[in-house]
């Protein structure tokens, strides 16, 4: 794919380098936090243009979406960014590798029985919500005791994911999520997005969400959407 400031793949390698930059300037290792690319809106080239960037992580937050552009795919991650509506857990859980947007424990609960189900070992993050501006999301103090209820049913709870606010105090925001992060435990604190992804990883993300800066803006007929 070909768009104004760059191809996709060398979108990809400006932002893998300045993800490394701002990971080891915060005192991390190099390549400890990974670039998921999220592709709603998005047609399927551009899912196709970020794994052969050699991305190897995509999310979705719409199934429906997701379902055309997911058909046949080279090996990679898929992650559901989502709203979990419980009625489309079953559907959830054959598309998707990661469901990073349990919120609410019926949502955990769904999810474990389709999982069940399906005989798989399902890998999850607790949503917490950070932000004013925000639906969705568990309140961080209750993200510990939710990890630890869906951990019971089955799930492999491996962190947390929160959704910055659109303004106000970003970096108060990120800094309770990492709290969070801390006590649920796990490997994936998923925070950070096109606008505020370096904020993100100063307080200690090791997954940003990118999809504006990989693939430009989202076509307007969608964006109503997003
Ligand atoms: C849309 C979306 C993103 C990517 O947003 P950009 O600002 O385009 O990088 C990341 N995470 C979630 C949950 C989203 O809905």
């Amino acid at each position: 794919m070909h768009l104004a400031g760059g191809t996709v793949a060398e979108r990809v390698a400006t932002l893998r380098e300045r993800v490394d930059e701002v990971t080891v300037a915060s005192g991390r290792e190099r390549g400890s936090v990974s670039i998921l690319a999220v592709t709603k809106a998005q047609p399927r080239d551009a899912v196709l243009a970020a794994l052969a960037a050699g991305l190897t992580d995509v999310g979705e937050n719409y199934l429906q979406e997701a379902r055309a552009k997911y058909d046949g795919l080279p090996p990679c991650t898929k992650h559901f960014v989502g709203h979990v509506q419980t009625n489309k857990a079953k559907a959830i859980v054959n598309l998707f590798d990661v469901v990073q947007s349990v919120d609410r424990l019926d949502a955990g609960l769904a999810l474990a029985k389709a999982a069940g189900d399906a005989g798989r070992r399902l890998r999850v993050l607790v949503q917490v919500n950070v932000s004013p501006t925000e639906r969705f999301g568990t309140a961080p103090g209750d993200a510990p005791a939710l990890a630890a209820r869906l951990r019971d049913e089955g799930l492999a709870v491996d962190g947390v994911m929160a959704i910055g606010p659109l303004d106000g105090d970003v970096d108060a925001a990120f800094a309770k999520a990492h709290a969070a992060f801390e006590r649920v435990g796990g490997t994936t604190l998923s925070m950070g997005m096109s606008g505020d992804w370096e904020r993100a990883v100063r307080a200690g993300s090791t997954m940003v969400r990118l999809g504006t800066a990989i693939f430009g803006p989202r076509p307007a007929r969608e964006r109503s959407l997003a």
